[in-house]
């Protein structure tokens, strides 16, 4: 619902709101927010408030830095928290040129542009049912986050008042309260480990909720004294965090376009061809759903991470698993993604992989039902089946030889975000680790 001027009005006295957090994604997936006191909301929605585009990360260069900030009334939300200085509404917004274009380099715009595309074929929604996972930290007598875990505990494990726990529920229960519908909430196989599910929604406010969910979950951890953290694999030896995105087209009608109950797996030609496009495009797109260099140490085998590129209906190990509902919850669950993901990027990046499987009919190749780890490397070679790219690196170089994924991005964001990733690469590859000096010191 988008609201309209009067209905905000009366939201913000009725909520008593003083502050307007007025937030939008750069590049690499970092939330940026401009605090406005209220007094400003007028301007906020007439689409008069200006900032600096040349301080974000891949946004522009000085000369052309003046930007607008259109807010999407239909993202207000109130902040269930912080009465003490002023009660908060977030309003999400998209970037815009002087001129008042949208400004391309903005990832939320090119979700929307992406998405256009889509409805060009005749599909109505690309739906989203993300499952991100975190660990909660302690922090030191400074606030800073050590590696300290706060339990010992395991997958659905429960404990009485256990702080890890609690902190949990109030996650969850603000985000009730900020209107998210959370399927479900459980402590995850690594300790100090938790996920959050929340429902599916349409692709932009999947990926504006996912944004949200992580400042909702950074600002209770802090309460709580916890360091919540979604880099994707901050100790070694133990399950990483991913985040699995639960995918599925949507028809004009309302129905699922993935679902066909003449088929002997009751799904349809629109699934098969989606998930072909996803087995072909899957190194390229792992470098924008594995976009740190942090993420490739969770790709490995043995922590329930996916490694190799190939769909199953029946087993969890595969890049891409078709869970057993189907009718309106037929989907396609990829497993590789993590939360360092920008989403407005990721999602479009997959949608753009699953699209061209459409177009060109592409064949759902690399099917397997066997457990893909404990297979030789010769059986996966004679089932074709091959490995995710293995560093950010590797990543990077089939993303540049990928048009059909780098259009998922358009020029801008693609020019920037590979400037980027390389500049992150070469200065991470000059960086000489312990594990290095540990094996290599004494025995050279
Ligand atoms: N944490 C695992 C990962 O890295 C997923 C575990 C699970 O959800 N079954 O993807
Ligand atoms: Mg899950
Ligand atoms: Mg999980
Ligand atoms: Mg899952």
């Amino acid at each position: 619902h988008v609201f309209t001027k009067d209905e905000v009005r009366q939201m913000v006295k009725d909520e008593d709101i003083h502050f307007l957090r007025v937030m939008f994604t750069d590049l690499l997936g970092t939330i940026k927010s401009v605090d406005l006191p209220v007094s400003q909301l007028d301007k906020l929605m007439d689409n008069k408030i200006m900032f600096d585009g040349s301080s974000i990360d891949g946004f522009v260069r000085i000369e052309e830095s003046d930007m607008y900030l259109y807010p999407d009334m239909s993202t207000w939300l109130a902040f269930p928290w912080g009465a003490e200085h002023g009660k908060v509404a977030r309003v999400i917004c998209s970037v815009h040129n002087i001129d008042g274009t949208p400004f391309e380099g903005d990832p939320r715009n090119n979700l929307k542009r992406v998405l256009e595309g889509m409805r060009k074929m005749g599909f109505k929604d690309f739906n989203i049912g993300p499952e991100p996972e975190f660990f909660l930290f302690k922090t030191d007598e400074k606030g800073n986050p050590t590696t300290n875990l706060n339990d010992k505990e395991n997958y659905f494990d429960m404990e009485p008042s256990d702080p890890g726990e609690d902190c949990r529920r109030d996650i969850v229960l603000a985000l009730e309260k900020m209107g998210f519908d959370v399927e479900a909430a459980h402590h995850e196989v690594a300790p100090g480990q938790h996920e959050v599910d929340f429902k599916y929604s349409d692709a932009l406010e999947a990926a504006d909720n996912i944004q949200t969910f992580k400042f909702v979950v950074k600002t209770i951890a802090k309460k709580y004294g916890f360091h919540a953290t979604f880099m994707p694999k901050p100790l070694s030896g133990i399950n990483g965090s991913g985040m699995h995105l639960n995918m599925s087209l949507f028809n004009q009608n309302g129905s699922n376009a993935f679902y066909d109950e003449n088929d002997k797996d009751k799904l349809s030609a629109t699934a098969y061809h989606f998930l072909g496009g996803l087995m072909k495009h899957a190194r390229s797109y792992t470098a924008i759903c594995n976009p740190i260099v942090n993420s490739y140490k969770r790709l490995v085998p043995g922590f329930e991470a996916p490694v190799y590129v190939a769909w199953s209906t029946s087993n969890r190990s595969p890049l891409v698993r078709i869970p057993s509902d189907r009718g309106m919850g037929t989907r396609l669950e990829l497993r590789s993604a993590d939360p360092s993901a920008n989403p407005y990027l990721a999602i479009a990046a997959v949608l753009e992989a699953g699209l061209d499987g459409l177009r060109n009919n592409l064949p759902p190749i690399h099917n397997v039902d066997e457990n893909i780890y404990t297979m030789t490397e010769a059986e996966r070679a004679e089932k074709d089946i091959h490995d995710l790219p293995d560093t950010l690196h590797n990543a990077l170089k089939s993303l540049a030889n990928d048009e059909v994924v780098k259009n998922s991005m358009g020029e801008h964001l693609y020019n920037s975000f590979m400037e980027a990733k390389t500049r992150e690469y070469a200065s991470y590859r000059q960086h000489v680790s312990d594990w290095e000096r540990q094996h290599y010191m004494e025995q050279y």
